[in-house]
């Protein structure tokens, strides 16, 4: 599936020059009288496995200063490079800089998490604080122009002509890093820089928090039990349970999350109910109060227009495309417009066919958008027999689990095993460490599977430690999130198909992260170019419908039994259904992205520019965009996926064609198939050149067809 957040938080994006962190060495003992403040959360990572983050020592009110001090560590870190006496070479600015600002990273780590996963109590106003901070220290970085006139040296040095290619690489992409960001600007316009971006950070802040307080503040309440009619039962005692989280008990709330919504709107038959629940989720960000995004949205675009002219760039979408696999907007226009009008005359037939099943029903009503997943599921029963129903209760979330783990074990020969010792930060995380076929320790993957309230909704990978070979081998530690709703104590937590995938998709980022075998921590794992990040992920879900997996994995909740040989060809036949609706949904809202970052710095009113855009693009009306403008948490809380958001099409391009490699072979689970993935593909994190890598595996360049059968939608 498209269109999840992943990966870095909007600290991990900030932090340009980190790399990855070293093993762990606490200063002090537990127990011990404490000398300076935050000195347990900003020292090294003591443990097992090379140090494991010590979330038993975090405490929220010492993050500020923990900040300064790592901070300050982290430029005189730099000071320490820019300032030294030897001549400019690789090894002591390049590589230097790779294992600079160590503990800085750490606590970055550390603090992400409670941004993503926790972020209740002091932690928004804790941000709100720290954010400015971190992008004025990468600005001073980047400014450091005595920093900047070594590596300037380096990347014009003989030395760098007889580097190996990865070396090169790696001392090229620091230079271009540099340049890009403002290193050969003027003293005033530095100093300008730095401003736009300090304001920038504190306005992502403020955008994702405005999302958040949306998210939990509008809740949809239920009194009255026969409203929830349609919906299954499973759902709805998941909906009397956060009811009671809110101190409701004997009522339903339909919180304003994904995970909440989807299912109201597939099955309430109560279409007043549909409404108001789309209603909800579609305005955060948008509803005129305190909490509304447009005028932040405004100013952003406003700056990082102003910035990217200044940085020598036509547009902030030219400046963010440039060192991506796509390289200029136009081919990533090029590519959206391709599939656009395929996926907009898709959907006219969708809802064709829905209108045919309302009318027949007598219900009397045009399709409307909050109409559009109800039906979309009846049309689904009537065409192909599927109820999918029937088959949540033989996707059982730890057996799924399981199974992604045992297709990892075909695949790259990895082994889980469950470690219950380490520290956590909530009672609902648990911890695998990752080996290889030998036995040996490759990584630790962290799981933190369950909604909460402070945890951001959607899913996603990070990497609190990356693999990396520079002074000593490190290994990787990861984690996937989601928002899956727990079930009640001793109940077994079934999902729906969608997260099933979800699932898939999110531990194909880990994958990622897991086999990386390079030396230097930025080339590792997931740092690789926006638009290529999402296809290990996105390839990874295939495994998912493999027959291997669901025999084994997806089993009756009650009666153990597989998923039934008839259910799974009605699962395999109806694998494009709703195609026109996914890829609506998800191109309208890439579209969006990259028109808005190339209008330039002129005034814009997001609610008009988005309704106007649409109207010109052809948009059907009974759908909406997966993320409307003001709560497109990729490219406003943080430059992230900003014009990037077309990189979940750009990656499943690749997906598909990818795929037909395994299908022209023996299948998914071909071992040689898999062993070219692994080396050309999971392993190389950014040592080589995105394009030359797919190259590799596919023996040609990307071809756009493959998509095209994949989403069931004409080649020509
Ligand atoms: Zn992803």
């Amino acid at each position: 599936m498209l269109h999840r957040r992943t990966l870095k938080s909007a600290i991990a994006s900030i932090l340009l020059l980190v790399s990855g962190s070293t093993g762990y060495v606490c200063s002090q003992e537990k127990g011990e009288k404490k000398t300076m403040p935050a000195a347990e959360m900003l020292a090294t990572w003591l443990g097992p496995y090379g140090g494991v983050p010590p979330w038993h020592l975090v405490r929220q009110e010492e993050f500020v200063a923990a900040f300064d001090i790592a901070i300050a560590e982290a430029q005189a870190d730099i000071e320490k490079i820019a300032n030294d006496p030897a001549p400019p070479s690789f090894e002591n600015t390049i590589v230097a800089l790779e294992t600079a600002g160590r503990t800085l990273e750490r606590l970055s780590t550390l603090f992400g998490v409670y941004t993503s996963n926790l972020n209740v109590g002091p932690i928004p106003d804790i941000e709100r604080t720290v954010m400015p901070k971190l992008s004025e220290h990468e600005d001073k970085v980047i400014q450091n122009a005595k920093l900047f006139a070594r590596i300037e040296a380096v990347y014009q040095s003989d030395e760098y002509k007889k580097l190996d290619p990865i070396q090169h690489r790696l001392a090229e992409d620091r230079y271009k890093q540099f340049v890009r960001q403002g290193a050969k600007l003027s003293v005033e316009d530095k100093a300008r820089l730095s401003k736009i971006n300090t304001r920038l950070a504190s306005l992502f802040t403020d955008f994702s928090q405005n999302v958040l307080a949306d998210e939990q503040s509008y809740v949809t309440w239920v009194e009255d039990k026969a409203e929830l009619a349609g919906i299954p039962d499973s759902v709805v005692s998941a909906m009397a349970n956060a009811a009671k989280e809110y101190k409701k008990p004997g009522q339903w709330a339909v919180t304003n999350t994904r995970s909440s919504m989807e299912p109201v709107l597939a099955y309430a038959s109560n279409r007043a109910l549909r409404e108001k629940v789309w209603k909800t989720y579609y305005s955060r960000g948008d509803n005129a109060d305190k909490h509304d995004n447009n005028g932040l949205i405004a100013e952003i675009l406003k700056l990082r227009a102003v910035r990217a002219k200044m940085l020598g760039y036509e547009t902030h979408a030219h400046w963010r495309l440039e060192r991506q696999m796509a390289k200029t907007p136009q081919a990533a226009m090029d590519l959206m417009l391709k599939v656009w009008p395929k996926a907009v005359a898709r959907v006219r037939e969708e809802v064709a066919d829905m209108q045919k099943i309302a009318d027949s029903e007598g219900a009397k009503i045009t399709i409307e958008p909050w109409d559009y997943r109800y039906y979309a599921e009846k049309v689904r029963t009537a065409k192909y027999a599927l109820d999918f129903n029937e088959v949540k209760p033989y996707l059982q979330m730890e057996k799924l689990r399981e199974g992604m783990m045992w297709a990892a074990g075909e695949l790259y020969g990895f082994q889980f095993k469950q470690v219950n010792d380490l520290p956590v930060y909530h009672p609902d995380v648990r911890v695998w460490e990752v080996l290889d076929k030998s036995g040996s320790h490759v990584g630790l993957w962290y799981f933190d599977p369950y909604a909460r309230a402070g945890k951001r909704s959607g899913a996603w990978m990070n990497a609190y430690r990356n693999q990396e070979n520079v002074t000593k081998p490190i290994t990787t530690i990861v984690s996937n999130n989601s928002n899956f709703v727990k079930a009640d104590e001793g109940q077994v937590v079934l999902i729906s198909w969608d997260d099933a995938d979800t699932l898939f998709h999110e531990f194909g980022h880990a994958l990622h992260g897991l086999c990386s075998k390079v030396q230097y921590p930025s080339q590792s794992g997931t740092n690789v170019a926006r638009d290529y990040v999402e296809f290990p992920s996105q390839l990874n879900e295939h495994w998912l419908s493999t027959p291997e997996v669901l025999s084994k994995f997806a089993v009756h909740y009650k009666t153990g039994k597989p998923l039934p040989k008839e259910l799974l060809d009605k699962i395999e036949k109806a694998a494009t259904f709703n195609q026109g609706f996914s890829t609506v949904e998800y191109l309208a809202s890439a579209l969006i992205d990259m028109k808005l970052h190339l209008a330039g710095d002129a005034a814009i009113d997001p609610d008009a520019f988005e309704r106007d855009t649409l109207a010109a693009l052809g948009m059907p009306r009974e759908l909406v965009m997966r993320h409307r403008t003001p709560q497109f948490s990729h490219i406003f809380a943080d430059d992230g996926y900003s014009a990037g958001y077309y990189s979940y099409l750009w990656s499943d391009t690749l997906t598909a064609d990818a795929a037909e490699v395994f299908k022209e072979a023996a299948g998914f689970y071909d071992p040689k198939v898999a062993q070219s993935l692994h080396d050309n593909v999971m392993s190389v994190g950014n040592t080589v050149d995105p394009a030359e890598g797919f190259r590799a595996f596919r023996g040609r360049d990307v071809d756009i067809s493959a998509l095209l059968r994949f989403r069931g939608f004409p080649v020509n």
